[in-house]
């Protein structure tokens, strides 16, 4: 049975690369009906915090991943935090010590940097070169006299490394470059190298799904899995690997994590449904169909497949992904949508907040009646503050954008304000059909105002902006009094 590992180390805040690999994961997990171990990688103390974990933690229940052993959730290899796994590291270093798998290494910085020159100079491969490989008894008793700590160093076998990748097929990997290198600090710290494929091998890891910045660690870690299965640690398989493709960015650079553009966080603000963004990500390296971009989670999950992932760099294009967003917010039922603008709302204060009691039934009245006129014109979640802000906002605190209101509030504007002020007032049925006639009528048969430029100053006046949802229902929504007040203030 397949089971798979998202493992991310809590450092900074989640990114889109991170969301990726999670997705990638999540459904191979669920196509073939296997278990997706969540596990926390957090042994560099320096760099992790709980703070990270959190958001961590919030972003996978927010995308909607579900899994089936780690942290909340528990399962047979508890704890799924590594920090919480200090003995068992030690234990197997120990062993692999014992076993000949790994060695002490006193060399310090300066002579590593200083051979590693030498090699470059020399043209010879840089990586690290086995001195402390076969050390006498004498020669590790007079580094000891000199006070060093040795690492702990795996031993990487002389032979050629060869693996079946998911994604990008057969690769293979020479001795010379893939260098013993370190698993265990100084300081008795374990590092990911070790940590990483330990954990693998103990929770009985069948298939890595993970980036192609880790491909450089893959050979190195499949040395070290014959080096577990020897000492008996682990089921003694190998997982398959498979790496996914960069993500590029601006300028055809790799998207790196600190680029703003890669911020989870920052979708979430602007409002991109879990589903929508999770859909645009399935597309940086799979695709379901030639001829089809838009699906559910569903119908990825059951059309998933690894070997179909392209091993080209993907780029990541915010328009594509925009486009995506608003294919899928059409499709949400109108109530399911009103739903999900409620926060965007609340965010800015246009709605009380959950704390502060949520929002009224007649808040609520009103966000079902103005979702459907929105639905169809927005790419993200949060427009829906400049869209129909002016409905929630406290009268008094009502505002016309200025850019807006210099362009349209002049002295043009005066007569047909004055006229539609006098032909609403004396409206009988306050509603959109009516609005229309009446002010039609007063604006374009009486002022004799071309329709197009009629209505500008008062969708201005009214909503505060020169786009707005359809206007004689946004006036019905707002109500006589207010559509009056607005209009009158607009004199001003
Ligand atoms: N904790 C590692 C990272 O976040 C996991 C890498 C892996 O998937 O092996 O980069």
């Amino acid at each position: 049975t397949v089971r798979v590992r998202f493992c991310p180390s809590p450092t900074g805040n989640p990114h889109v690369g991170l969301v990726r690999t999670a997705l990638f994961n999540w459904a191979f997990a669920r196509h073939h009906g296997g278990t997706l171990v969540f596990r926390i990688e957090d042994t560099d103390a320096a760099r992790d915090s709980e703070d990270s974990y959190n958001q961590l933690l919030d972003a996978m229940r927010w995308l909607g991943f579900n899994w089936d052993e780690g942290p909340e959730v528990g399962g047979p290899h508890e704890p799924y935090r590594q920090s919480q796994r200090m003995d068992i590291y030690a234990d197997v270093a120990a062993k692999l010590h014992e076993g000949g798998f790994a060695y002490h290494c006193y060399c310090n910085t300066e002579e590593l940097d200083a051979r590693r020159e030498a090699a470059r100079a020399a043209g010879k491969p840089s990586g690290y070169d086995g001195h402390c490989r076969e050390l006498t008894a004498d020669q590790v008793a007079v580094y000891r006299t000199e006070g060093r700590q040795p690492i702990l160093r795996f031993r990487m076998p002389d032979r050629t490394i060869v693996f079946d990748d998911l994604v990008r097929g057969r690769l293979s990997f020479e001795p010379e470059n893939v260098p013993d290198y370190g698993i265990v600090r100084a300081n008795g710290a374990p590092l990911y190298t070790l940590v990483n494929p330990v954990d693998d091998a103990l929770m009985g890891i069948t298939h890595v799904l993970r980036g192609e910045d880790l491909l450089s660690s893959t050979p190195r870690q499949v040395a070290l899995y014959a080096a577990l299965a020897e000492i008996g640690v682990g089921t003694g398989t190998t997982p398959r690997f498979g790496h996914l493709p960069y993500v590029m960015g601006d300028g055809n650079k790799k998207l790196s994590k600190r680029d703003p553009q890669a911020s989870l966080n920052l979708y979430r603000e602007r409002g991109f449904l879990p589903e929508g963004l999770l859909n645009y990500l399935a597309l940086l390296g799979w695709s379901l169909s030639e001829d089809q971009d838009r699906f559910s989670m569903d119908e990825l999950v059951a059309a998933f497949d690894i070997a179909k992932v392209n091993a080209n760099p993907a780029r990541f294009d915010l328009k594509k992904c925009e486009s995506i967003n608003a294919d899928h917010l059409r499709l949400l039922a109108p109530d399911e949508f009103a739903r999900r603008l409620v926060p965007y709302l609340q965010a800015p204060g246009l709605l009380p907040a959950e704390s502060a009691g949520g929002p009224t039934p007649s808040q609520l009245d009103l966000l079902a009646k103005v979702a459907p006129l929105t639905q169809e014109r927005m790419v993200v979640l949060s427009e829906i503050v400049t869209m129909a802000g002016f409905l929630f906002v406290d009268p008094a605190d009502f505002t016309v954008d200025p850019e807006d209101a210099a362009k349209v509030l002049n002295s043009d504007a005066r007569p047909v304000l004055e006229a539609s002020i006098k032909a609403l007032e004396q409206l009988g049925d306050f509603t959109p059909e009516p609005i229309q006639a009446a002010l039609r009528e007063a604006l374009v048969d009486g002022l004799g105002i071309k329709p197009k430029f009629a209505f500008t100053p008062l969708r201005v006046a009214v909503t505060g902006r020169r786009v707005s949802p359809p206007l004689f229902e946004s006036m019905e929504l707002l109500g006589r009094p207010e559509t009056l007040r607005r209009l009158t203030a607009a004199l001003e």
